[in-house]
C-alpha cells in the first residue's frame, strides 16, 4: 500500500492520478490533496478518497470548504504553506506533483528536501530550479520520477544500459493543432483552435504551450535537468501521431523508445508503481491498422518559442526561471484575448532580452527573477495593448 499525497488533484493529471488509484484500491492510500478553484470537485474527492490533510490557495476558500464538509473531514489548510503542509507533514510515500506553473515549485522543492519521493508531472520546477531541486534531490537520497510521457518513455529506454552509452536524447513532439500552418494563418488563430488539442486532453496552459511548442522547450530543459544530459545532445523530432514517446540514441547507432497511445495514465502508473507495472483498463495500440508513423524537424520560423528555450537553458542562471514566468503571463493574456498567438514568443523573447541573467542556486534568487519577470511581461503586454487598440 503506497501513500499518496496529491498536489494539483482537480487537474487533468490529478484526476487521471485518482482515476489510478480506483482501478487499484489495495495498492493506494490517498492522504493529502490540494486543488486551486475547483472546490465542487475536490469535495467529491475528499468524500471518496478520505485524505487527512487538503489545502486550497486562500483562508476564503479553506472557510467555504470547512462550511460545506463539517467538522469530522480532514484537516484544511490554506496557501503555499498549506501546500508545503501537505507534502511533508502528510505520511505519504510519495508526492504526486500536479499543479500547474510556478505555484508548484515550493512544495515540490520542500517534498524534495524532506527525502520524500516524487512523481514530477510540473515540469516547471526543473525549468525554474533545476539545479537546486537536483542538488536537494541527491542530497535528501529522495527518487524523482518523471510523469510527462516524454520523459518516461526516456527512463523506461535508458533502463538497463549505460549513461556513458548515449549519445542524444530525442524528444517526439505531436506539433500541436497548428503543425502545418503557414505565419500569415497564425496570426489569426484564436485560443478556441488553441485548445483543440489533436491527441491530449489536458489543461489549458499545457495545451496553449503545445500548440506554440513551449512546451518542448520546456521539456528539453527538463529532461536536461532530470537526466544530466547537455542540450546540445537533446533533440526534438516533429510526430504527429504521439505513439512513439521519444527515444534514446546510444553510440551503437541503436535508438531506445517506448510506444504506447497517447494517454497519461501509463506514465503516471510507471512513476507510482516503478519498477513494478500496473495493469490499466486502456485500448491496446494497434500498430498494423495505424499503419504508419511519421517524424519531421521542428519549423522554427512559424514556432519560435522552441529555440527560446534553448537560448535560455544555454544562458542558464535565472534565465530559464524568466522564460517561465514570462510564458505564464503570455499565455494567460493570450487565453483572456489580450494579445494574439504570435505576440506569446514576441513577450518572452522581449522580456528575456531585458534580464540580466545572474545565479540561480538559492530559492530567494529564483523567486525574486520570477517576479521581475511577471513585472515585465506585464508591462510588456501592456505596450502590445496600447499598440494594438490605441
Ligand atoms: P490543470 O490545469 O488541468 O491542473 C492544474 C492543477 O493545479 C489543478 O488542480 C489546479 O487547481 C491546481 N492549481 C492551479 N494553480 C494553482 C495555484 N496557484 N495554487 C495551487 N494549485 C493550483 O493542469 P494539468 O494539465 O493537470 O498539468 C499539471 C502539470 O503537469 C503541469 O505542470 C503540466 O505541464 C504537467 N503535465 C501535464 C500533462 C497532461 O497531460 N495534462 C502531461 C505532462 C505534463
Ligand atoms: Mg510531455
Amino acid at each position: 500500500m503506497k501513500r499518496l499525497a496529491i498536489l494539483g488533484s482537480t487537474g487533468s493529471i490529478g484526476v487521471s492520478t485518482l482515476e489510478i488509484v480506483t482501478e487499484h484500491p489495495d495498492c493506494f492510500e490517498v492522504v493529502a490533496l490540494t486543488a486551486g478553484r475547483n472546490l465542487a470537485l475536490l469535495e467529491e474527492q475528499i468524500a471518496r478518497f478520505r485524505p487527512q490533510l487538503v489545502a486550497v490557495p486562500d483562508q476564503v476558500n479553506a472557510q467555504r470548504l470547512e462550511e460545506r464538509i463539517g467538522t469530522d473531514g480532514p484537516r484544511i489548510l490554506y496557501g503555499t504553506a498549506g501546500l508545503i503542509s501537505c507534502a511533508v507533514e502528510s505520511p505519504a510515500d510519495m508526492v504526486v506533483s500536479a499543479i500547474v506553473g510556478a505555484a508548484g515549485l515550493e512544495p515540490t522543492l520542500a517534498a524534495i528536501q524532506a527525502g520524500r519521493d516524487v512523481a514530477l508531472a510540473n515540469k516547471e520546477t526543473l525549468v525554474i530550479a533545476g539545479e537546486l531541486v537536483m542538488s536537494a534531490a541527491a542530497e535528501s537520497g529522495c527518487r524523482l520520477f518523471p510523469v510527462d510521457s516524454e520523459h518516461s518513455a526516456i527512463f523506461q529506454s535508458l533502463e538497463g544500459h549505460r549513461k556513458a552509452d548515449v549519445r542524444r536524447l530525442i524528444l517526439t513532439a505531436s506539433g500541436g493543432p497548428f503543425r502545418n500552418w503557414s505565419l500569415e494563418d497564425l496570426q489569426e488563430v484564436t485560443p478556441q483552435d488553441a485548445l483543440a488539442h489533436p491527441n491530449w486532453t489536458m489543461g489549458r496552459k499545457i495545451t496553449i504551450d503545445s500548440a506554440t511548442m513551449m512546451n518542448k522547450g520546456l521539456e528539453v530543459i527538463e529532461a536536461h535537468w532530470l537526466f544530466n544530459v547537455p542540450v546540445e545532445k537533446i533533440d526534438v523530432h516533429i510526430h504527429p501521431e504521439s505513439i512513439v514517446h521519444s527515444l534514446v540514441e546510444y553510440v551503437d547507432g541503436a535508438l531506445l523508445a517506448q510506444l504506447g497511445i497517447p494517454d497519461m495514465k501509463t506514465p503516471i502508473a510507471y512513476a507510482l508503481t516503478y519498477p513494478q507495472r500496473l495493469p490499466l483498463d486502456l485500448p491496446a495500440l494497434d500498430l498494423c491498422r495505424l499503419g504508419q508513423l511519421n517524424f519531421a524537424a521542428p519549423n522554427s520560423q512559424c514556432f519560435p518559442c522552441l529555440g527560446l528555450a534553448y537560448d535560455a537553458i544555454k544562458r542558464g542562471g535565472t534565465t530559464p526561471a524568466v522564460l517561465n514566468a514570462a510564458n505564464e503571463l503570455a499565455v494567460d493574456a493570450f487565453l483572456h484575448e489580450k494579445v494574439g498567438f504570435l505576440d506569446i514568443p514576441r513577450i518572452i523573447g522581449s522580456v528575456v532580452e531585458r534580464h540580466s541573467s545572474s545565479a540561480a542556486s538559492n530559492l530567494e534568487q529564483i523567486l525574486s527573477a520570477d517576479a521581475w519577470a511577471r513585472q515585465t511581461a506585464h508591462a510588456v503586454i501592456c505596450e502590445i495593448q496600447g499598440a494594438s487598440y490605441p
